[in-house]
C-alpha cells in the first residue's frame, strides 16, 4: 500500500511517502514558514539529492498543493497521480477521550477534533487545516486521523485523574491523556521484536527524550500510565517545559511577579525545563558541553534530568510490579551516551534485581503512522 504521511503544524507541514512493504520512504520532505512570505520547500527522494526550492504558500491548502505537486512530479515524485494514494495518514495531537483508535475521517470526525481544539490550542487547528486541504487536493483518497493520545487511552482512572474536585473531570474532562503515544507504542513493538518475546508479556518503561520528554508504563502491550498529563507540560523536566512542579508555586509566582495566565503559561512551557535552569540553553548538546567545561547550573539541570527519570522508572516499575526492560528515544534517548550512561550507572543495581534491559531504540513516529494508517483501510475492506 501506498501511504503518505502528514505532520501539519502551524508554519510547517512534513511528510513523508510510504511503500508499506518497506520501512523507508520512498521520499520525504517539508514545506516551511507557510504564510510568511518566504516559504521554502524541501524535499528527498530516496537515494536522490535534496531538491530545495522557494515557494508560494500564503496558507496551508498552498502547501498542500505543493507537496501533491512534488510528490507527482516526473523526476523527483513516486507517483503519477495522486489517485494511486491508498491512504493519507495525518497526525494529531490530541484526541480527547473520544478516539482510542486512529480513525477514518469524515466531515463528523472532522468535528470531533474540532471540539478538542481548546485542549490543544496549537497542534489540533493546523492538523485540521492540513485534512481540510488533503480532503480538497485528493478528493476520494481514505484519510486517517492517528492520535498522540489514543495509545495512552488504556491507563486506569485512578491514574488519569487528579486529586481536585470530581465535577473538573465530568464536566470539563481535565484529566491526565498523555502524548507521544505514536511513539511509546512504536517502541515497545520494537521492543519486543528486539527481546523475542511477546508483547503480551512484557512490562516496558519507555522514555521518549526529545524537546518534550515522556516516560511510559507499558504492561502486556498497553499504557498503564504516563507522565505528561491534560497538556504536555506535566512530568520529566524538558527542554522549555518545568515538568512536574507543586501547583502552589504557580500561584505563588503569579502573585509575587503579578503575571497574568499567559504569561505564566509563557514561564512554564518556554522559558522553564533546561534552559531555565541552565540559563544557557534548551538543547541537550550545550548543556553537556557546558557542564563539561565545568559549569555548576548546567551540572545541575543534568543531575535534575537524570534523577526525575530515574524516579519515575522506579515509580512505573513498583506500579506494574515488575520490569522487563527501560528504553530510550528521541533526539536526547538516541543520541545522548552521557545520558543513557548515567541512567545505566545509577540504575546498576535496580536492573540487576530485575534482570531488566536498557535498550537505546529509535523511533519513527511517521512510519508508525503509515501502519496504523494501512491497518485502518484493510480493516475497511474486509
Ligand atoms: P523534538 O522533540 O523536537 O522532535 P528531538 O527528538 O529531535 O526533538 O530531540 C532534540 C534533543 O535531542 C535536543 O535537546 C538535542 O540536544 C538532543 N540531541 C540530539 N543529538 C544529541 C547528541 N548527540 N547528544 C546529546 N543530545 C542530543
Amino acid at each position: 500500500m501506498k501511504i503518505l504521511v502528514i505532520n501539519s503544524g502551524s508554519s510547517s507541514i512534513k511528510y513523508q511517502f510510504f511503500n508499506t512493504e518497506k520501512s523507508e520512504p520512498l521520499c520525504r520532505g517539508i514545506v516551511e514558514r507557510i504564510g510568511s512570505g518566504k516559504s521554502s520547500l524541501r524535499h528527498y527522494k530516496y537515494k536522490k539529492r535534496p531538491f530545495v526550492s522557494t515557494v508560494d504558500a500564503v496558507d496551508h491548502n498552498q502547501a498542500i498543493r505543493h507537496i501533491f505537486g512534488m510528490l507527482t512530479c516526473p523526476e523527483l515524485g513516486v507517483i503519477g497521480s495522486y489517485k494511486e494514494i491508498s491512504a493519507i495518514g495525518h497526525r494529531v495531537v490530541h484526541g480527547a477521550e473520544l478516539f482510542s483508535q486512529p480513525t477514518l475521517i469524515d466531515t463528523k470526525v472532522i468535528k470531533a477534533i474540532e471540539k478538542f481544539n481548546d485542549l490543544a490550542p496549537l497542534h489540533n487547528p493546523p492538523a485540521l487545516l492540513g485534512i481540510r486541504a488533503c480532503r480538497r487536493f485528493a478528493k476520494g483518497i481514505a484519510q486517517v486521523a492517528v492520535f498522540d493520545t489514543a495509545f495512552h487511552q488504556t491507563i486506569p482512572s485512578y491514574a488519569y485523574i487528579y486529586g481536585i474536585p470530581y465535577e473538573f473531570y465530568s464536566r470539563y474532562k481535565i484529566r491526565r491523556y498523555g502524548f507521544h503515544g505514536t511513539s511509546h507504542k512504536f517502541v515497545a513493538e520494537q521492543a519486543a521484536r528486539i527481546m523475542k518475546r511477546p508483547r503480551a508479556k512484557l512490562k516496558l518503561v519507555t522514555c521518549h527524550l526529545g524537546n518534550g520528554c515522556s516516560i511510559t508504563a507499558i504492561k502486556n502491550g498497553r499504557s498503564m500510565d504516563t507522565s505528561m498529563g491534560l497538556t504536555p507540560l506535566e512530568g520529566l523536566l524538558m527542554g522549555t517545559r518545568c515538568g512536574d512542579i507543586d501547583p502552589a508555586v504557580v500561584l505563588y509566582i503569579m502573585e509575587k511577579k503579578d503575571l497574568s495566565i499567559k504569561s505564566a503559561d509563557n514561564l512554564l512551557n518556554k522559558e522553564s525545563g533546561m534552559l531555565g535552569l541552565s540559563g544557557i540553553s534548551n538543547d541537550m548538546r550545550d548543556i553537556q558541553r557546558k557542564a563539561r567545561a565545568g559549569n555548576k547550573r548546567s551540572k545541575l539541570t543534568l543531575d535534575i534530568f537524570v534523577y526525575r527519570i530515574k524516579k519515575y522508572i522506579g515509580a512505573y516499575t513498583a506500579s506494574m510490579d515488575g520490569l522487563d526492560a527501560i528504553v530510550l528515544t528521541g533526539g536526547i534517548g538516541e543520541n545522548s551516551r552521557l545520558i543513557r550512561k548515567r541512567i545505566n550507572k545509577g540504575l546498576k543495581n535496580f536492573l540487576t534485581k530485575f534482570n531488566a534491559k536498557l535498550l537505546v531504540i529509535p523511533t519513527n513516529e511517521e512510519l508508525m503512522i503509515s501502519r496504523e494508517a494501512a491497518e485502518v483501510i484493510k480493516k475497511r475492506k474486509k
